[in-house]
């Protein structure tokens, strides 16, 4: 008897050589196959009569065979067979391209139904290659079809028919994880019909039913999964850290933190002396001084005896951090070190004794830190900066490898609600509204192209007066393995300099560099050995060079309005007025509209609201990036108040079963999502 976990191979009709075909797109299991879902739907049910249809306007027909159909070769290799159809308002001449067995299969007198884009005139109705079925025996007409995404080789029937068999395999059977009293109360269908409806829908309004039960059912196992995560944290004790003075490290600073910084520092403290591992989010927008705040914890949790780790999601700011905090931590005698991807082996071998041996206290790095082969002698606070490059499970791993470790993320990107909601829900929130004192707000146009000379002398200005240039390329160039961002940045960056601004210093970077070469690059720049710097969205997230005053970003339409957000956030850093520069010659009214956003709103919740409004979640994140376990249906950009209740369910059961004893499917379901799977860390 099947289950989930049978292979496709097994499921009547399928076989292993369409199966052969399914994994192309993943799909191994019968889960994998039922779960495989329309990318969007056709109606096809309604059917017109001949003279009713429009040229231009796809649509179907049930009209009967009138003469035996022909064939005839046009050019070489390329077969034509004509048929004449009518019914009782006129005929249809349909034409086939390279399918010369339609001419013996289609048989005069019978009634065929034809779907397709209708062309021709009023006296002759036309249409070329469209989809044809027998009347009664219809498979992809006659009703509304799922189109699913496809890879090559494997077709939409191949798909919908696999599809159907295994649902008719396994529609009786299916588990239902939705707890009957959750499905009853928020009137939700039973998981049968939802998976049948999701795939072949009998009406417009069987898919909405289906899609919101299984929308409901990913946003309730994935808050479940979330607060049991939560729940699971807060029965754990740990030593309380005792009370340091921060005194000492904040007579270190140059400025006095702001009562924003302040006030997360103290709520970060709080957590720590409570007794149980702190789960804090610490939000601010970009430049409002979120290092200092991490660098505080650190400075508390090292004084408390313990090891603290900080995980940047790209080498060049974990450069930047460990170049910006070793020399204020190590008067204190914190002993730093940084491990990246680059580190060389001998140099690793030896962080990775020392960190064992609990001869370093504060280690800064990317990825590295997670892997496996990395242990700490005492792992007392974790902080991930930018969190929302990394995904919950990455967040998870790490915390891991203490014992309990405090954790601390920090995050630029004003989340908008309904996904703070998901990506959060675990964790505790402080919010830094507050930037520190006399910043000037940047000021933000949006030009065409045409602009350049202007915005290059402009930028000479701005040299003269001892100030540095961000210059974002984000143009491709065709290479020999597809597209190249390298060389856009090279040729541009040679052209300003040979043409442009021959006397003075200009400099690039972009991701495919060794990140050796990177941060000497970035180092070089900070320390303003050179004045203009052309880079790749690479300095997008955290970059901090207080002098640099104008961000030029070509091609702005290219970009998410978060994304221009980070990137005008890289200017505005010191006291100095700065710029930002958005250059686009799209017509589009979309682009417009956008760049108009980012030169309106200086609030970066505002903005990520727009942006998810304009562009939806996936986008939003990258599909990949945001790693939340199974949200296939939902559409977080829309679904929020299913999100609301389906949360208020996943509550109200965890309530009363609060380890799911009682309800092991959706127990098992939860498990299942959250294991940590490999992929998710990309
Ligand atoms: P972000 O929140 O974007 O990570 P950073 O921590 O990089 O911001 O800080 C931005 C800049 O503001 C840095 O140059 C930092 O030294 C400076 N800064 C941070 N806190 C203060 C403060 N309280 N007063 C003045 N400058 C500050
Ligand atoms: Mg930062």
């Amino acid at each position: 008897m099947a289950d989930l976990n049978t292979n496709v191979q097994y499921v009547k009709g399928v076989g292993p050589q369409k199966a052969k075909l399914l994994a192309k797109l993943g799909i191994e299991t019968l889960r994998d196959l039922i779960s495989w879902l329309p990318r969007r739907y056709e109606d096809r049910t309604e059917l017109r009569q001949i003279a009713d249809l429009v040229s231009g306007e796809t649509a179907g027909v049930a009209a009967m065979i009138a003469e035996t159909p022909t064939l005839s070769r046009i050019r070489q290799g390329m077969e034509l067979v004509k048929v004449r159809a009518v019914d009782d308002t006129g005929t249809l001449d349909v034409t086939f391209f390279n399918q010369p067995w339609l001419r013996t299969q289609l048989l005069v007198g019978q009634v065929y139904i034809f779907y397709g884009k209708a062309e021709g005139n009023l006296f002759r109705k036309q249409m070329t290659s469209p989809v044809v079925e027998l009347e009664g025996k219809q498979e992809s007409t006659g009703r509304i079809v799922p189109i699913y995404p496809l890879t090559a080789g494997v077709s939409q029937l191949t798909l919908s028919r696999s599809i159907r068999q295994g649902l008719d395999a396994i529609r009786d059977i299916l588990p239902d994880v939705l707890p009957d009293e959750v499905r009853l109360q928020h009137q939700l269908c039973r998981i049968g019909y939802a998976y049948e409806n999701i795939h072949f829908p009998e009406s417009p309004e069987a898919l909405t039913i289906a899609r919101r039960r299984l929308a409901f059912e990913e946003l309730f196992l994935f808050t479940i999964g979330l607060m049991r995560l939560r729940n699971r944290r807060e029965v754990v004790h740990i030593a309380p850290y005792k009370a340091v003075s921060l005194q000492p490290f904040l007579d270190a600073l140059p400025f006095t933190l702001t009562d924003a910084q302040q006030r997360c520092v103290d709520e970060a403290i709080s957590d720590m002396r409570s007794g149980t591992p702190m789960n804090r989010l610490c939000q601010g927008d970009v430049g409002s001084g979120k290092t200092m705040v991490a660098a505080a914890c650190v400075y508390f949790a090292v004084k408390n005896g313990h090891q603290a780790a900080m995980m940047a999601p790209t080498e060049i700011l974990a450069h930047q951090h460990f170049e910006g905090l070793s020399p204020l931590l190590e008067q204190f005698d914190i002993r730093c070190a940084l491990l990246t991807g680059s580190t060389g082996a001998k140099a690793k071998r030896e962080i990775l004794s020392k960190l064992a041996a609990g001869e370093v206290d504060f280690v800064v790095g990317t990825h590295a830190l997670i892997t496996d082969t990395v242990a700490y002698q005492d792992l007392g606070l974790v902080i991930t900066d930018e969190q929302h490059r990394f995904g919950v499970v990455q967040r998870a791993s790490l915390a891991q490898k203490g014992c309990h470790p405090h954790t601390l993320v920090m995050s630029a990107t004003p989340i908008p609600r309904t996904l703070a909601l998901l990506l959060y829900g675990d964790l505790d929130v402080s919010v830094i509204d507050q930037l520190p004192p006399g910043r000037q707000p940047i000021q933000t146009i949006a030009v065409s192209g045409s602009y350049h000379p202007r915005i290059f002398n402009f930028i000479r200005q701005q040299v003269a007066q001892g100030r540095q240039v961000y210059i974002i390329c984000p143009m491709v160039e065709d290479g020999e393995d597809g597209p190249d961002d390298r060389k856009a940045v090279t040729s541009y960056a040679r052209n300003l300099q040979e043409a442009v601004f021959p006397d003075l210093k200009v400099a690039f970077v972009h991701g495919k560099m060794k990140s050796k070469e990177k941060d000497a690059i970035m180092s070089a720049f900070a320390a303003h050995e050179t004045d203009i710097l052309v880079s790749t969205t690479v300095v997008e997230v955290g970059v901090d060079v207080p002098n640099a005053t104008v961000m030029v970003v070509e091609n702005a339409e290219r970009f998410g309005l978060s994304q221009l957000h980070q990137l005008r956030g890289r200017v505005g850093r010191g006291a100095h007025q700065s710029y930002c520069v958005l250059i686009s010659d799209s017509k589009s009214d979309e682009t417009r509209q956008r760049l108009r956003v980012m030169v309106k709103t200086r609030d970066g919740f505002q903005i990520a609201e727009e942006d998810l409004r304009m562009r939806g979640p996936g986008d939003f994140f990258g599909q990949r990036q945001h790693g939340l376990p199974g949200l296939k249906v939902a559409d977080l950009g829309c679904d929020t108040r299913l999100l609301q209740e389906a949360r208020q369910a996943a509550e109200a059961l965890l309530e009363e079963d609060p380890d799911l004893s009682h309800h092991p499917a959706t127990a098992a379901r939860v498990e299942e999502l959250f294991a940590q799977r490999s992929d998710t860390l990309n």
